[in-house]
């Protein structure tokens, strides 16, 4: 008896033994670590069933919607076989699974009396002649995932707690290895979506790219374009303003005067266009100078008074007075908003009136004792100025529209209106990056009116006005033409011969030098853009080499160069004027800059000196 009892225990104590090395196996295996369920599996069953002594060690898995549970491995001592495959009909062994689901295991000593294996008798525990088995379930996330199934065969096995205990660490081993697949699973899904995600951000942006550059060839096309056109386009402009200064008759003097007016309108639209390119590449600077806003609102205005007055308008034009004289800004940009608001509002508009206004729009706050001087000084001025018409209106549906390029509200064949609809949209960009906002109130029939909002600077006060014109004084003085385009220098010498100045042309920056260096002149108007030796280089090169006075050298640059001012002024030139070259503007430039060269007065105290 004692040595049976002796036996026993050394048995047990034996089987604890191989038990917790087979938990630390698994434990410390690879794949539970990965997530490798079917690996960890099959070396499970083999483990288990060893360590055990029982004939089979199998593992069971719910597919999915949990209706069959499915062998992933079933290991058979006496053959030392693996297999696979086996299927339960979940909705056969509802209460054997039942029993299962409630509790941790099920430890049937007796398998075919048992009433939790009652099920199995016929169909799987007869056939497989086995006597005693023992479940334990595999759970996890809340779920019932499958389970562990040991079986014995021959004599009845009475399951003891460190087999059942051993059991339900392999189903839990079994669960954490799921657990594991699961989330590995979920990281290659994250890591193929953050692949995706990558691959379609670099596919966004090389088409990024790829528009950037056609949008970028557009512009350049455009900026070109406008440039070849400009040139015949300031042939026709200088050398109409010349034709109207001879004597001609009436239907003469009517019909150079239609020339004028086509090719300005003709350059306004080539300057919008311009313009909008500019915009959309983001190249258009806003300048900041001192201006007189009663000034340039005249200046908007009188040009329109014709139209005006042939339509038999009225027209009336409000500034408050508590506004002041002198803002700072860009005056250039203020005034093509205003004309285009304003053209618009008589364009459209037959009868009744056009009011123009602006207004102060918040009270200047009186100064506290605290406020610094500096800072009462740079207080801006809200403005708004709005453009009231009695005109056609516009109808709700398309307000938010006709801000958009190329958006008209008549836009049909037989539209009674001529324009490229880029108005507005240039008014809403310009007023934007002015950090403005604009916008219309507007009736069908009965008119409209559009708005825009500004803060300006308060500008500082006029510096010395610029001596009238006096054309006599310029007489006999000597001035240098540069430029390749033919008419730009006709245009240029024709203007300067009237007014009696004796005038050479040379035809790029290399003949202008050589010019300069044979004769003296009084002044050399220079265009900018050359074959060759460019207006810039021309300039810096004379004046690397210039001794005594300095001549005063003045850029014609065309209107595509706005802004490029101080790219003149570093490179030697004094200052610049815009083509068209117009009689005026020349005459006007001329006196401001030759009387000092020609009485060897210093330059403008404005002007640096490179
Ligand atoms: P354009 O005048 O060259 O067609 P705009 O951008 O200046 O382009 O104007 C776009 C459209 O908005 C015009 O064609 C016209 O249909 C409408 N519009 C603009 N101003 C007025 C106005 N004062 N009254 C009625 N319709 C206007």
């Amino acid at each position: 008896e004692n040595r049976r009892a002796e036996e026993a225990a050394r048995r047990t104590l034996a089987r604890r033994q191989r038990e917790s090395e087979a938990v630390v196996a698994v434990a410390l295996s690879p794949a539970l670590a990965d997530g490798a369920v079917r690996d960890l599996v099959v070396a499970l069953t083999e483990t288990a069933a060893r360590a055990l002594e029982v004939e089979r060690v199998g593992v069971w898995l719910f597919e999915e919607n949990e209706t069959r549970l499915v062998n992933m491995d079933l290991f058979t001592s006496s053959t030392g076989v693996h297999t696979s495959g086996g299927v339960l009909i979940t909705a056969e062994y509802q209460d054997e699974f039942e029993a299962l689901r409630n509790a941790k295991y099920v430890d049937a000593h007796d398998a075919l009396t048992d009433s939790r294996t009652k099920g199995y008798v016929e169909g799987y525990l007869k056939p497989n002649k086995i006597t005693s088995m023992l479940d334990a379930a595999i759970r996890g996330g809340g779920r019932h995932l499958g389970l562990v199934c040991i079986e014995h065969v021959a004599r009845p096995h009475h399951w003891e707690d460190d087999e059942i205990a051993f059991a339900c660490q392999l189903a839990d081993q079994i669960a954490l290895a799921i657990a594991n697949q699961e989330r590995k699973r979920t990281e290659q899904e994250l890591q193929k979506t953050i692949r995706e995600l990558e691959a379609a951000t670099a596919r966004a942006n090389e088409m990024a790219g790829q528009a950037e550059a056609a949008n970028k060839a557009k512009s350049e096309f455009l900026a070109n374009m406008s440039h070849e056109i400009r040139t015949p386009m300031n042939g026709v402009i200088g050398i109409t303003s010349l034709l109207l200064d001879t004597p001609m008759g009436d239907e003469q003097k009517k019909l150079a005067a239609t020339v004028m007016n086509s090719a300005e309108s003709l350059l306004t639209l080539l300057n919008d266009i311009l313009d909008f390119s500019k915009m959309e590449a983001g190249k258009l600077a806003i300048a900041q100078t001192d201006f007189n806003l009663r000034k340039l609102l005249d200046e908007v205005i009188r040009p329109l008074e014709l139209g005006v007055a042939e339509k038999g308008l009225a027209f009336l034009c409000s500034v408050d007075s508590d506004i002041p004289d002198r803002l700072r800004g860009d005056p250039n940009r203020l005034r093509q908003i205003l004309n285009n608001l304003i053209g618009n509002a008589v364009k459209f508009t037959e009868a009744g009136e056009v009011e123009v206004k602006v207004e102060r729009l918040q009270k200047p706050k009186p100064a506290r004792q605290t406020d610094l001087p500096h800072l009462q000084q740079t207080q801006s001025v809200s403005l708004r100025f709005s453009v009231r018409d009695t005109g056609i209106g516009i109808p709700p549906h398309k307000q938010s529209l006709i801000f958009e390029k190329f958006s008209q509200v008549d836009a049909s064949s037989t539209r009674r209106f001529g324009g490229a609809g880029l108005g507005l949209a240039i008014s809403r960009q310009l007023t934007e990056l002015m950090g403005g906002e604009i916008g219309l109130e507007s009736e069908e029939g009965v008119g409209t009116t559009f708005w825009f909002t500004l803060d300006l600077d308060p500008g500082a006060a006029e510096s010395q006005p610029i001596s009238p014109i006096e054309p006599t004084g310029l007489r006999g003085a000597r001035v240098l033409v540069v430029d390749d385009a033919k008419i730009n220098r006709v245009v240029a010498e024709s203007i300067l011969k009237k007014l009696g100045i004796h005038t050479d042309c040379a035809s790029d920056g290399a003949e202008g030098l050589a010019a300069l260096d044979k004769n003296h002149y009084d002044l050399v108007l220079m265009d900018v853009q050359m074959p060759g030796v460019d207006g810039f280089e021309a300039t810096r090169i004379f004046r690397s080499m210039e001794s005594g006075r300095r001549i005063p050298i003045i850029a014609m640059t065309a209107h595509a160069m706005q802004g490029d001012r101080e790219k003149c002024i570093a490179a030697g030139m004094d200052d610049y004027i815009t083509k068209p070259i117009l009689p005026g503007a020349l005459a006007h430039m001329l006196a401001k800059w030759l009387p000092q060269a020609l009485t060897g007065g210093g330059g403008e105290p404005e002007v640096k000196k490179s």
